[in-house]
């Protein structure tokens, strides 16, 4: 058997980016061969296998038939006798099928995949429009290393984006959900969702319809922003944390009139926001309550009277609650007091606490405390 380095790796390693994982592909191997070399089988569809020491991918060559419609409507076939050439076709895009052998050093692979390298295009292999109603993930993909590469995408893709894009609504949940973590959660966030959107793909990732008003698309854009920067600073990033703030004018929307929001109906639209969601990116359990409690929480860090900003602080989710707190703010462009307030707040100064929630009392007199919220994200 021939083992080659394959894929992302080879492409982002030649472009000198870093790459997100390897994958490996094996040539006339078997299943029994791996399995007796130490590889373990993990795929459930097709051979692929664990490396015992590396524990990175490893796939038998493979050729792939489309027999049935949608993602799942593909036959497999692997065997000693396919070829690195087989193997090949199957493979999205020129720049995706380039193989590294690690003994002789040398790349192989797609005849054009070298060149539209060095002219940092993606190009299809095969017609687009066939490959992209075989796999409408491919346009999610095209745009992805469109912006992580800085190539351009080939005319010929951009037209099946167009015309084939609607197709993505029929993957699965879980599949986008993965997509939506690739997209959204590895430092082009914002660039990704442009692009999505250029192309009226955003509503396949998300449900919240982002020109619907200014303060949404703001929020969007900051909430992306926010993500971009975290990633920058080596800082943890969650789908979580990026849902809640994504799904957030929808739930306004949902329960504000004249700038008065209806606690029964912010309770109540919660779930059924984040269903809808789920009809179309997968969205683990682990994250509901965590969605729900940032939410939650945005109530909470509104009312400061007695107890409760220190209940507040108290919560495990306080930090979560008031980064996104802090992103509402920052897209309505009223950045004066909320935010201020409670960054003193968390400062470690009891005085200074105590003065905080008494400059409240003094200014509630004056004001009414049932207004939620920043003007802008109110309708
Ligand atoms: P990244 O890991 O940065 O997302 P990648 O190109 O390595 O990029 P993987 O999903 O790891 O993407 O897949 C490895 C390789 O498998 C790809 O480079 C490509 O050759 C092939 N491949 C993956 N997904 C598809 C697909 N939907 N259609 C065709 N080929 C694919
Ligand atoms: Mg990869």
């Amino acid at each position: 058997m021939k083992i080659y380095k394959v894929g992302g790796a080879v492409r982002d390693s030649l472009m000198g980016v870093k790459s997100s994982d390897n994958d490996w592909v094996a040539v006339g191997s078997s299943p029994e061969e791996m399995v007796s070399n130490g590889f373990k089988p993990i795929g459930k569809d097709f051979p692929v296998f664990l490396h015992p020491e590396t524990n990175e991918e490893y796939a038998l060559a493979r050729t792939e038939k489309k027999t049935g419609t949608g993602y799942g409507g593909f036959t497999f076939y692997y065997g000693e006798d396919v070829t690195l050439e087989e193997d090949l076709s199957r493979r999205d895009f020129t720049i995706n099928a380039l193989y590294y052998c690690p003994k002789t050093k040398k790349i192989i692979g797609h005849k054009d995949g070298m060149s539209d390298i060095h002219k940092k295009s993606i190009v299809s292999i095969g017609d687009p429009k066939k490959r992209f109603s075989e796999d409408p993930v491919r346009s999610l993909r095209a745009i992805r290393f469109s912006n992580k590469l800085k190539f351009k995408i080939d005319t010929k893709i951009k037209d099946a984006i167009y015309e084939k894009g609607h197709l993505l609504s029929s993957i699965s949940n879980a599949r986008i959900f993965d997509e939506f973590c690739k997209m959204f959660l590895n430092g082009m966030a914002e660039k990704n969702f442009n692009k999505l959107n250029s192309f009226g793909l955003s509503k396949f990732l998300i449900t919240t319809e982002p020109d619907q008003n200014e303060f949404t698309s703001k929020l969007i854009t900051e909430a992306l922003r926010n993500t971009d920067k975290r990633l920058i600073n080596n800082q943890s990033v969650t789908p979580g944390f990026l849902l809640a703030a994504l799904l957030w004018p929808q739930l306004i929307e949902k329960c504000s009139t004249k700038g008065e929001i209806n606690l029964r109906k912010f309770f109540r639209s919660m779930d059924p926001i984040l269903r809808s969601q789920q009809r179309i990116t997968a969205i683990p359990r682990k994250f509901h309550s965590y969605i729900k409690d940032i939410w939650v929480l945005q109530l909470k860090l509104h009312s400061r009277i007695g107890k409760q900003p220190y209940k507040t602080l108290k919560h495990p989710r306080f930090r979560a609650a008031y980064d996104f707190m802090l992103i509402r703010e920052k897209s309505s462009g009223e950045t004066k007091s909320l935010g201020k307030w409670w960054t003193n707040f968390q400062k470690n100064d009891e005085n200074l606490k105590k003065s905080l929630i008494g400059s409240l009392k003094e200014k509630s007199q004056q004001e009414s405390f049932k207004t939620f919220g920043f003007s802008q994200e109110l309708r």
